[in-house]
């Protein structure tokens, strides 16, 4: 099982992090920051991948042949089984095969009842009714969040993995009654684009999970009041045209600002619900320099209903 970590320690007992590594800041040999399987630091490149021009970031990867201990946060399947354990009611349950799946359609609902109750909250005119709303509501939050948050600690033991086979063979994804293949639930942002197409032309909205680079936390003046919205960097992608790029921005709001609070530029968030792809709407270059006037940007946007739809991956 293969795991990207964010940090290791080296021989004189050090926590190296990426920025250390990349400058040689270390003693070999590296280990795991939670157990003591080696490691190696894989440096960050870019790379055109058919018309696509993704970068890899910087991470340490186990080196051949270990394996990190069966109570490392990093092994795979520990994890998993220590999550299905915790969690509560039957959002994820273990199968006949011994396979553990991850059940989106309870999920789907709790984010829809959590959005509902928050609407019928905002609406009860009296100051009374609005107080009995508030406590309806944080109950709720609370029961629907515990399911959102167990399907969040799955993604972020994804999110350590280097490839969705290193968890796929262990938990599976069922919605509705069919099972849904890792690739179509769990984008990095190479993947970006063919995330965007699959909400975009989805008949049934199901929950997904993107996970990115911070490019900006900005507070926006809307014609509905402010909100705080995150962008996450995204690829560009070769068109037709040479002047012409597409791109894809990721972008997550709200009305509380306290939900973005702990979060920072270049931090790698996981985002997970229910997102919105609108239609391809074209943008020119602000920057003079360059030799693309223009992009053709495909929008995906999430409005999070409970901060458990959220969490830093990183550090
Ligand atoms: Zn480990």
């Amino acid at each position: 099982m293969a795991s990207k970590m964010p940090a290791a320690i080296d021989s004189n007992k050090r926590r190296i992090t990426i920025s250390m590594a990349e400058n040689s800041d270390y003693e070999s040999t590296l280990e795991c920051e939670f157990c003591d399987a080696k490691v190696i630091f894989v440096n960050g490149f870019t790379r055109e991948e058919g018309d696509k021009i993704i970068s890899v970031n910087p991470y340490f990867r186990l080196k051949a042949s270990n394996t990190h201990g069966s109570e490392c946060k990093y092994n795979v399947e520990g994890q998993v089984k220590l999550i299905v354990r915790e969690s509560e009611g039957n959002v994820l349950a273990q199968t006949e095969s011994g396979k553990f799946e991850l059940r989106l359609l309870a999920v789907k609902k709790a984010i829809n009842e959590l959005q509902n109750l928050a609407k019928k909250k905002k609406n009860s005119e009296s100051d009374n009714k609005k107080e009995t709303k508030e406590k309806e509501y944080i109950k709720s939050e609370k029961k629907l969040g515990s399911y959102i948050n167990s399907a969040l600690r799955v993604l972020k033991v994804r999110s350590f993995c280097e490839e969705n086979k290193d968890i796929e063979n262990l938990l599976e994804l069922v919605f509705d009654g069919v099972r849904l293949p890792w690739k179509d639930f769990y984008y990095e942002d190479k993947e970006f684009f063919r995330c965007y197409s699959n909400v975009r032309k989805a008949t049934v909205t199901v929950p997904v999970a993107i996970i990115g680079v911070v490019k900006s936390i900005r507070t926006i003046d809307g014609k509905n009041g402010k909100f705080s919205v995150v962008n996450l960097a995204g690829p560009y992608r070769k068109t037709d045209k040479k002047d012409t790029l597409d791109s894809v921005n990721v972008s997550i709001w709200s009305p509380d600002f306290e939900l973005f609070e702990s979060y920072k530029v270049d931090d790698v968030l996981l985002a997970f619900g229910i997102f919105d792809a609108s239609k391809v709407s074209e943008k020119s270059n602000k920057s003079s320099t360059s030799s693309v006037n223009k992009f053709r940007n495909h929008d995906l946007r999430l409005w999070p209903i409970s901060k458990s739809q959220l969490c830093k991956v990183n550090g």
